[in-house]
């Protein structure tokens, strides 16, 4: 017997949860299947969660990520005010060369600042519990734990997972494991990282962004320190993903070491967050609490991956030319029916996923247009180029 919802999610990061926010605004029949035993235990567990603005002169990324900094801000401090701490972040330049362009990105600041010490203060700055904001996104779905989409296909009007569940509309939102995306051009890449967690006496009043992030301390009663947050780092493996995609088929934030990230790995990485968290705070009296690694999805271009998922080759069969550089419109690009992605939100997940999950969403329900830059055409059209 099949079970049918008019909405399958698979995926029950920062991505999945939060399209299932925005879909339960329209549907009481969604269903979000994880193969973790709960939510947020991929990347989005790992995550130091930090919203921070991005600084440089104009461009369309930043363009992005500030309209997504503002509606996420705000998002999370409408509807789950308990788990954001709006404290406010410092950016400190790393060296004399950073401080040059500091001074140069001044007349493109998108958020009020203030110069303070050696650094600037940003108030939208914040740090989220991503546990419990996952968990509040995913509130109003049935969720399926602990079960692995092997394979997906399109049969009639649905599609099928495993050959046991139907869904009418498919969204995946997989995070840095693509192997149910048949399609080359869909290029991510796992950054690996880590984040861990510390017990000091000092206490710290914002968040610090220099070569790492330090957050704001939390008073343990019990333990009568600080709890504080020190994130993270940036791995890149050379490991074939159609080859072998056991670490990330495998990863998850309670079991710490994979093939490729090592007990020595580890230990380097945490002696490495240390070093660079007291440059920014002299830190006393340090016991390590906790230590997550997780992989980041990052595209080959930065920009997410959102809305529908081009076929490549009904594409080129409808398009031969295509192969010989030929411009044809994004509207006439061939797309699998009712599969869509929300991915590639790299290591701003929890700034841009509540705000391309709602543009997700009213582009599915309403078909609304999505921003061009994050759509799947970009990366396919440029493979179809560079292969041609
Ligand atoms: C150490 C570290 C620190 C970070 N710090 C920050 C930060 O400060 N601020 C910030 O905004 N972002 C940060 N990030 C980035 C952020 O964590 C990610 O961008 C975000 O979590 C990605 O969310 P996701 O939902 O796409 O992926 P994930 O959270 O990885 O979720 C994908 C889920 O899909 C499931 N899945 C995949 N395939 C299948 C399948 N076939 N069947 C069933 N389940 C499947 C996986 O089990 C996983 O749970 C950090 C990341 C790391 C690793």
């Amino acid at each position: 017997m099949y079970k049918e919802y008019e909405y399958v999610i698979i995926g029950a990061g920062i991505a999945g949860s939060s399209t299932a926010y925005f879909l339960s605004e329209y549907s009481d029949s969604i269903l979000l299947i994880d193969r973790n035993c709960d939510i947020a235990q991929g990347a989005s567990g790992a995550a130091g969660a930090f919203l921070s603005p991005l600084l440089g002169k104009p461009n369309k990324f930043k363009e992005l990520i500030t309209s997504a900094l503002k509606f996420s801000t705000s998002f999370y401090k409408d509807n789950i005010l308990n788990e954001i701490t709006n404290c406010g972040v410092v950016r400190i330049p790393k060296n004399n060369e950073n401080r040059e362009k500091f001074e140069s990105y001044k007349p493109y600041m998108d958020f009020e600042y203030e110069e303070e010490g050696e650094g600037y203060f940003f108030k939208i700055g914040s740090q989220i519990n991503s546990y419990e904001t996952c968990r509040f996104l995913a509130k109003d779905v049935e969720k399926l734990f602990n079960y692995e989409a092997e394979h997906i296909k399109k049969e009639g009007e649905f599609w099928l997972i495993n050959d046991e569940i139907k869904a009418k509309k498919l969204i995946l939102t997989t995070g840095a494991d693509t192997s149910l995306i048949d399609e080359k051009y869909f290029n991510i890449r796992a950054v690996w990282g880590q984040k861990i967690d510390i017990y000091t006496t000092t206490c710290i009043d914002v968040n610090y962004h220099k070569e790492c992030s330090l957050s704001i301390s939390r008073f343990d009663e019990e333990k009568k320190k600080y709890k504080v947050s020190i994130g993270a780092t940036h791995h890149r493996f050379n490991c074939d993903m159609k080859v072998c995609n056991h670490c990330i088929k495998t990863s998850n934030i309670n079991k710490m070491f994979s093939h490729s990230y090592g007990e020595s790995t580890v230990n380097n990485d945490t002696k490495k967050l240390l070093k660079l968290a007291n440059e920014i705070k002299n830190l006393e009296d340090v016991e390590i609490c906790d230590i997550k690694i997780g992989p980041r999805a990052s595209s080959t271009d930065y920009f997410p991956m959102v809305g529908k998922l081009i076929n490549s080759k009904t594409t080129i069969k409808k398009f031969p030319h295509l192969v010989n550089g030929s411009h044809v419109k994004n509207e006439m690009l061939s797309s699998y029916d009712n599969l869509f992605v929300l991915n590639g939100v790299g290591g701003r997940g929890f700034v841009l996923s509540p705000y391309l999950a709602k543009n997700l969403v009213e582009h599915i329900i309403k078909n609304n247009n999505l921003e061009e830059t994050i759509l799947t055409h970009r990366l396919f059209k440029r493979w179809v180029k560079k292969n041609s």
